[in-house]
């Protein structure tokens, strides 16, 4: 034959793991000691093996019979391994137990069961029964050694194996037989030692005659009394000649059977889907675990209830897998949105995390259990959501603080542009904060229409922020305009007002008035016409003309104040007085001669003048219409249209006489100066 002879390793079953053997194929291990204990090397060996991530894309063969029928030799020729082979020198019973190899360049898993014929040596068949309910529960494929001679021995060892495959098959498959398609078997008959005179023919005709009787008469539950052996096993046989005798024959022939496991395009290939367990290459060791684990606690072997449990054991293992990486890339950005920041292109992140997790855990659990991978799979999608959702959350809170900074300032330099807009400044600075959020959170979304990524709420509460932001400057802004238009009022009116104050005549209130509520009514138009890009309110305003007509009345009747202290008011009287007093008609100075009636011209003058003060006291228009111009009197601290008191009025009358009587001793005195010269 064509492989290479290896140097057969020893046992490995207290080593654990890989070997140092850079061609794998040559490695072998006891699964199952003379203890009968399970190695807990089989998945890193399944590993090094190369086949853990093949899925589905392998094959398993086992097989069985009496000692030292030549298995082991066979399965070496068949698959290139390198199970133990008894001595022939020594004739050495090997030891209990069931190894397995990976065929050479094949994805075959080969179980050689050793010992397995407890009955010839009046031994117990607790093993036998064992390695063959473990065999069944994971072969496609088992191989059924005998000698010719044995063919036809109903009676024989041989037989007893065989009743005792049939009976735990029914055990295993029996129920569930109908329901899935996985669970038939192929024995394969091989007749070692044919010596020809009797053609193969004959011998599957006898073999099957016998197998059918066993069948029969089989203890099979009530439920199951009409299940054909056809029902769960495809039988085939083939012959070899004798080992020695006939060596060269042999060699060949060994090839030829060995095509079938090798040449998928055979009609006679052995491994036919409907075989296959369904276990994926991944679970193959946490699978036997613990169908040996049942067939050791002599439980009943429930496979659909092992290939659940085998399911939950790998989908949480792949999950916990799948999540390694995710959880690396999450942690990445997590620091960077909790400092604040505003992470460009999270959202396609999040999203190609998220999918990468779910491929990785589809592509190896898919092969499970549908109910439990999907289970699972639900599990692991609420794992990464809610890993990623504070992310999520994290960037609407960001995003949401940078829209209103980039609001802040955006109307900051707005308002600084001469002549501006408000509105158009606030509207513009609006919608680029809003819509800089709403594409950033948008962004962010993982699933689309799913509860846990909605930020229609956290954009309402922007918008409350922006529009209280820009209420507030809204109203600083009004205040401001309010003041300067003040200022500009105060300035008009001053020049006017002092004229106009300085010239006592009847209508002199109606004169000041109107140039009150003329300036006035330029103030509120020029308000009013800068406000309209202020968005404000009819209420805000009606404050905001209430104020500026406050304060323009209080400036005006500062103004009046400022020139009715007692000393202004003075001077008026005296320039009044003299003006009447000291002057002519003409305006020339008064030279008294002693014929002048001083007496009735200082009488006069004196007299016109005292009125004035009444004049000057309180602020009464001819118009009747300018009387409603003030504000109301007594409202707020607004000054009223008394302009200074009664007793104001009597002192200052009081100090005007005084100053009068002065100019008309002054005057009688000139009279008198002039008789004398
Ligand atoms: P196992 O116990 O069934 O695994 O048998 P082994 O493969 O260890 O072989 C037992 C003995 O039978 C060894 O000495 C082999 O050389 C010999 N042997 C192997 N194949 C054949 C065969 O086809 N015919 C005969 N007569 N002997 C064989
Ligand atoms: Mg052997």
């Amino acid at each position: 034959l064509n492989f290479p002879t290896h140097a057969v390793s020893p046992p490995k079953r207290a080593v654990n793991g890989h070997s140092n053997h850079t061609n794998h194929t040559a490695d072998r291990l006891q699964i199952v000691n003379d203890e009968k204990q399970f190695t807990s090397d089989l998945s890193d060996q399944i590993s090094s093996w190369g086949l853990r991530d093949v899925g589905f894309d392998y094959n398993l063969v086992a097989v069985f019979g009496s000692q030292s029928t030549g298995k082991s030799t066979l399965l070496n020729r068949l698959f290139g391994t390198n199970f133990d082979v008894m001595d022939e020198s020594k004739r050495q019973q090997t030891t209990k137990g069931i190894w397995m190899c990976r065929g050479h360049d094949m994805n075959v898993l080969v179980m050689d069961v050793e010992g397995t014929d407890g009955r010839e040596r009046g031994e117990d068949q607790d093993f036998e029964r064992k390695s063959a309910l473990f065999s069944l529960a994971s072969s496609e494929v088992l191989i059924v050694n005998l000698w010719e001679h044995q063919v036809g021995l109903y009676q024989g060892a041989n037989m007893g194996l065989l009743k005792t495959v049939f009976e735990v098959n029914l055990g295993l498959f029996g129920k569930k037989s109908q329901e899935s398609s996985n669970q038939r078997t192929l024995l394969l008959f091989v007749i070692r030692d044919h010596i020809g005179a009797t053609p193969l023919a004959n011998l599957q005709a006898t073999l099957t005659a016998d197998l059918h009787r066993i069948w029969d008469t089989l203890s099979k539950p009530a439920e199951l009394q009409d299940r054909k052996l056809t029902d769960y096993f495809d039988l085939s046989f083939t012959a070899l000649p004798h080992k020695i005798l006939a060596s060269d024959r042999f060699e060949s022939d060994v090839r030829t059977l060995r095509g079938r496991f090798t040449d998928k395009s055979r009609d006679d290939f052995v491994f036919k889907p409907a075989y296959h367990k369904r276990i994926p290459a991944d679970g193959v060791a946490f699978y036997m675990e613990g169908i040996w684990e049942q067939v050791q606690t002599n439980k009943d072997l429930d496979l659909p209830t092992q290939q659940e449990l085998l399911a939950q054991f790998r989908c949480d293992e792949i999950s916990t897998n799948a999540l390694v990486e995710f959880n690396d890339q999450s942690k990445s950005q997590k620091r960077p949105i909790e400092a604040g920041k505003v992470i460009d292109g999270l959202g396609e992140m999040m999203r190609s995390w998220r999918s990468q997790a779910l491929s990785r855990y589809d592509r190896e659990a898919s092969r499970y259990h549908q109910g439990v991978y999907k289970r699972k799979r639900a599990d692991l999608v609420g794992t990464l959501d809610s890993t990623l959702s504070p992310l999520f959350l994290g960037q609407l809170k960001n995003l949401h603080k940078a829209a209103l900074v980039s609001f802040k300032s955006a109307t900051v330099a707005g308002l600084k542009v001469e002549g501006y807009n408000f509105a158009d400044v606030v509207g513009k600075a609006r919608a680029s904060a809003e819509a800089r959020f709403s594409d950033g959170a948008q962004e962010a979304v993982v699933t689309e229409g799913d509860a846990s990524w909605q930020w229609e709420e956290e954009l309402r509460l922007l918008r409350e922020e922006i529009q209280s932001i820009a209420d507030q400057l809204r109203k600083d802004e009004t205040k401001k305009m309010v003041n300067a238009i003040e200022r500009n009022f105060k300035k008009q009116i001053a020049e006017p007002v002092d004229l106009q104050l300085s010239r006592p005549t009847p209508e002199i209130w109606d004169n000041v008035l109107r140039t009150y509520t003329d300036t006035l009514a330029d103030s509120e138009y020029s308000y009013l016409s800068k406000a309209r890009s202020f968005d404000c309110t009819d209420e805000e305003n009606d404050q905001a003309v209430a104020t500026l007509r406050q304060r323009a009345w209080a400036a005006l009747r500062a103004k009046i104040d400022e020139q009715t202290v007692d000393t202004a008011i003075l001077t008026k009287l005296r320039s009044y007085f003299e003006e009447r007093f000291r002057y002519d008609e003409q305006g020339v100075p008064r030279v008294w001669k002693p014929d002048d009636d001083i007496d009735g011209a200082f009488k006069k003058a004196k007299d016109v003048t005292l009125e004035l003060i009444s004049l000057y006291a309180k602020i009464v228009p001819q118009d009747p219409e300018l009387a409603y111009t003030p504000p109301e009197d007594g409202e707020d601290d607004t000054p009223g249209l008394v302009v200074f008191s009664e007793t104001k009025a009597l002192e200052l009358g009081a100090r005007f006489r005084r100053e009068a009587d002065a100019h008309y001793i002054e005057a009688k005195r000139s009279t008198v100066v002039g008789i004398a010269q």
